[in-house]
């Protein structure tokens, strides 16, 4: 029988359009979602195209659909296109805009205890060679960013609030525009690591009031490894430089000069993979097709569904936390190790993940874990595949 959902996004099509989905059970879709054949078929044609013609060449003839690239990020985002930098992950986004901004002895971070490992350890880097000051916002009852507590936390020394939308590690959405309107409200910059949301949340860069967003291509977006975006807002550009420059960030323009690229693309270099671009592009495209609204109330029902069937499994224990929840599912199975049974259910074509202390240790320590079991779902996921995962974590 098919859900209310499932038929409102025609879930057979999906399946067809995605060739993964006849190979394997696909969970793991806060790693890597499965490609769908537009992003296949836009990634082979250019790499065709470069071997035919040349890599050079082959740019120029697919100028027009690398602009609709931006175009179709900044719809995603709901921004212009002119504030969207593409970078080859979500990491190197996120990096550039954190080091764009001068953090000097005594200015404060403030950040959230479900923060990514990477961002952490530059935290920790900057602190150590800045004398930057690291303050955690604590969570509320929910497990979500405590937004009172933030509001408490701001004084003249915080120079940035930088959080993590959605975590690595569960299924938590943190309140992003609550803590927009904090930052706008007090003037701090405001950097968002969205990675897992583009593709399963509907995102509004005007309603969350971010000042820089990073993202990557390979996640909910379903689109290449090896793709990322960073949106910068625009009255931002006139006052940010980034860490590093090269001829297409800016342009030598006499012996003792440069001048910076007006939009945020000056956050880009100039070498791309634009096979990957052009995946990344139709990666965008298909999800605002299916439609962001539709995608995220499909993703937030069969998540809910499998953290449901899961708890009625003796043993199983769900980890997720939040006031609203999305995609990510995390659960223990008493007496296994994770990787153990990742390990076991690839063999029966069934892919989930681990999510250990290392990347997001503040929220997995106060919480007592240590390593869980993360199954992502994403809209192309079915009824049926999640009885056969949770028969098979059950039969574990
Ligand atoms: C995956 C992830 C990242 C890193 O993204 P990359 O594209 O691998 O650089 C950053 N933040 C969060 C929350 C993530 O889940």
């Amino acid at each position: 029988m098919q859900s209310v959902s499932e038929h409102k996004m025609d879930i057979s099509r999906a399946r067809s359009e995605t060739p993964g989905c006849s190979e394997v059970i696909h969970f793991n879709n806060a790693g890597a979602a499965l490609m769908p054949q537009a992003v296949i078929d836009a990634q082979i044609e250019h790499l065709q195209l470069e071997a035919r013609i040349g890599g050079y060449e082959a740019a120029e003839v697919a100028r027009d659909r690398v602009a609709a690239c931006y175009t179709s990020i900044a719809r995603l985002l709901n921004c212009s296109s002119a504030e969207i930098a593409l970078v080859e992950n979500a990491t190197v986004g996120w990096c550039l805009a954190f080091y764009a901004v001068d953090l000097k002895a005594g200015d404060r971070i403030l950040t959230t205890e479900a923060e990514y490992s990477s961002n952490y350890i530059n935290y920790l880097k900057v602190a150590r060679d800045r004398g930057a000051v690291i303050d955690v916002v604590p969570s509320d009852g929910s497990g979500q960013l405590d937004i009172e507590a933030l509001e408490r936390m701001i004084d003249g020394k915080v120079k940035l609030i930088a959080i993590t939308h959605v975590p690595t590690n569960g299924g938590l959405v943190n309140p992003a525009a609550e803590v927009g309107r904090i930052a706008r409200n007090h003037g701090i910059l405001y950097l968002l690591d969205a990675c897992q949301s583009p593709g399963q949340i509907a995102l509004d860069v005007e309603a969350i009031g971010c000042d820089f967003l990073s993202a990557t291509g390979r996640k909910y977006l379903r689109g290449p490894r090896g793709s990322g975006f960073l949106y910068v807002r625009k009255a931002l550009l006139e006052t940010i430089e980034p860490p590093m420059l090269d001829n297409h960030a800016a342009v030598w323009t006499a012996r003792d000069r440069f001048e910076l690229r007006p939009d945020a693309r000056r956050f880009e270099n100039w070498e791309f993979n634009y096979a990957a671009v052009l995946g990344l592009g139709a990666a965008v495209d298909y999800a605002l097709s299916w439609g962001l609204d539709a995608i995220e109330e499909r993703v937030i029902s069969l998540a809910g569904s499998l953290r449901t069937a899961l708890e009625e499994i003796p043993g199983v224990t769900t980890t997720d936390i939040g006031a609203s929840k999305c995609g990510i599912v995390t659960f223990t199975k008493d007496g296994l190790e994770a990787p153990d049974v990742c390990a076991a259910l690839r063999k029966q074509d069934i892919n989930v993940s681990n999510s250990t202390v290392k990347s997001t240790r503040i929220d997995m320590e106060r919480r007592g874990l240590s390593d869980i079991l993360r199954a992502s779902v994403h809209y192309y996921n079915t009824d049926q595949e999640i009885k056969r995962l949770c028969a098979a974590v059950a039969a574990l």
